[in-house]
């Protein structure tokens, strides 16, 4: 990508209808205070940042932070109370989904028109074997009280979820790609979940 395009990519700073200022977030003006309703947005947009899996995790969370404190129903006074909750509330899940590197994936991946987690359920054969391997190698030891065998089951579920993170995070940069890859970031994410459920039994 040249230097320009990826320029223009980046563009997402938006002008306060208001004061003509720069927004850091369309839902809010550093400037003038004014709050605008942010419907429709994505949680991207809604933080300032491009679609993109590869955020800076810190500025994300500078960001969040900047932008909830402006939109904070204790600055609008009565008037604005309601959509400055409303907004409050857009900018936590935006917030919750974005930091974590599986939700964000898998967001990414529907924002760009990728298959759901409802429209492809597919999980590679290996890993339903080696997760219900696992759960009932867990369940076991839960019985005996085995808590050597439970340390071990924790290991290895965090190593196959680090496994297949670091997948998930190779898959989800090269988006939108084409279908295989689209369909292959899927496949990893609906995997993950697999495997986070045996923490419930751990
Ligand atoms: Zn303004």
């Amino acid at each position: 990508m040249t230097a320009e395009a990826d320029k223009s990519k980046q563009a997402v700073t938006v002008k306060c209808a208001s004061c003509n200022g720069p927004m850091s977030s369309p839902a809010f003006c550093d400037h003038c205070r004014n709050l605008y309703p942010a419907d429709g947005l994505s949680h991207f947009e809604l933080l300032g940042f491009e679609p993109s899996y590869d955020i800076d995790n810190q500025a994300l969370r500078q960001k969040y932070l900047q932008v909830s404190r402006g939109v904070h129903p204790d600055h609008h006074g009565e008037s604005g109370s309601s959509l400055s909750l409303r907004l409050s509330a857009q900018l936590n899940e935006a917030n919750r989904i974005l930091s974590d590197p599986v939700l964000r994936a898998e967001y990414l991946l529907e924002l760009l028109g990728g298959p759901s987690a409802a429209q492809d359920r597919s999980v590679p054969p290996e890993v339903l074997s080696t997760t219900l391997m696992l759960r009932e190698e867990i369940q076991e030891a839960g019985v005996t009280g085995d808590n050597a065998v439970l340390n071990d089951c924790r290991t290895r579920v965090r190593e196959c979820l680090a496994v297949l993170l670091a997948t998930i995070s190779d898959l989800a940069v090269q988006l939108p790609g084409d279908d295989d890859l689209r369909s292959e970031l899927r496949t990893a994410l609906n995997s993950v979940k697999y495997y986070q459920r045996l923490f419930d039994v751990l």
